[in-house]
Parts: structure tokens; C-alpha cells; sequence
């Protein structure tokens, strides 16, 4: 299961967000988009209300510099339609969920310990770590590709992961914090 980060200008239905972050934006695919939280605003126009993007569905914990959860593709609006809409996005940053992982997250299964964040994104791209950017300089990652690559380190003061050159089209993990230095730990051994 992969759920997408939503974003400014993203709908459910006839609603629009039209909140989001100054400080994580995500630019692929282009233009650059401000990515939204949960208890964001927005406006239907179906029954002409304001109203707040609301949980649905599985998340991995984490959250953005505003303290609230990141809001995902698959989360509702909450206003006065009923039921309520359903957002949709496509974009490069996701969280993605094994079967039994989204039963866990859920309340549906047993929970095991939960992991940082882990986004798929798009090939050979430079990710910017826009996430809350300015504290995430120093913070672990580990990088995975589906060929078998693994690349590893510190995002730097700049905010900047290493370029990615793979041959072909290929999709990647990344793993943040705790999980990138038990990644990391596996493969030294
Ligand atoms: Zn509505």
C-alpha cells in the first residue's frame, strides 16, 4: 500500500486544500508544491464550507515543523458532504505499508515497534530532505534501491541526499533516523 503526501491545491472530491508548510515543499513532479498536514484547511465547493483535512487509514508516525501529522493521500475532508470526500495526490514522497503493517496501524493486528517514515522516491533525482529541513542536517539516512544498491550517511547542512545514478528507471527506500542505522548495521555485519 503506498499513500502520497498531500499537498496545497490537492482535492478530494470538490474540495481543495488550501493550506500548507513554508518550510517542505516537494517539487517532484514539478512545479513545487507546499506539502499539507492533517488539521489543514480547506474550501468545497459542493456545500460552499471551510473545512480540515481528517485522518483515514494507516500512517507511520512523524510528524511536520507545525507538530501535526502529515496529511496522505486516502485521508478526508471533513465538511458538509456526506460522505465525505476522499483526497487524492501522486507525488514523490509516499509512505508505504505492508499488508500486516497497515493492519497494525490501524488497530486491526498486533502493533509491532514502528519505524520512522519511509518514503519511495522517483529515480535518479536529487531528494532535497525538505522535511523540516533545517533539523534534519545531521540525521541518519540509508538508501536502498530495488537492484540491490545501498547508499548511506548524514543528510548535510545543505539539506541534500547524494544523487542516485542508476542506469535505468529504477525506484528506491529511503530510511531515516533509527531505522537507517539499523540498516545500516545489517549490512556492516
Ligand atoms: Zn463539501
Amino acid at each position: 500500500m503506498i499513500r502520497y503526501f498531500l499537498a496545497r491545491g490537492d482535492r478530494a472530491g470538490s474540495a481543495v486544500i488550501t493550506q500548507g508548510l513554508d518550510d517542505c515543499t516537494c517539487s517532484n513532479p514539478p512545479p513545487s508544491v507546499q506539502i499539507a498536514t492533517l488539521g489543514m484547511s480547506t474550501y468545497c465547493s459542493a456545500c460552499k464550507q471551510e473545512g480540515y483535512i481528517a485522518p483515514r487509514g494507516p500512517r507511520w508516525p512523524g510528524t511536520a515543523s507545525n507538530g501535526k501529522p502529515w496529511a496522505l493521500s486516502g485521508d478526508i475532508n471533513i465538511c458538509g458532504c456526506e460522505p465525505s470526500p476522499v483526497f487524492y495526490a501522486e507525488r514523490g514522497m509516499s509512505m508505504t505499508f505492508t499488508g500486516e503493517q497497515a493492519a497494525a496501524l490501524t488497530g486491526k493486528g498486533s502493533v509491532r515497534t514502528s519505524s520512522a517514515a519511509t518514503s519511495i522516491l522517483d529515480c535518479d533525482e536529487q531528494v532535497r530532505a525538505v522535511m523540516a529541513r533545517a533539523s534534519l542536517a545531521g540525521y541518519p539516512y540509508y538508501i536502498e534501491t530495488d537492484s540491490g544498491g545501498a547508499y548511506s550517511g548524514r543528510v548535510d547542512s545543505s539539506g541534500l541526499l547524494p544523487r542516485i545514478a542508476t542506469r535505468e528507471a529504477e525506484r528506491y527506500t529511503v530510511y531515516w533516523g533509527d531505522e537507517a542505522l539499523a540498516k545500516q548495521a545489517d549490512r556492516d555485519g
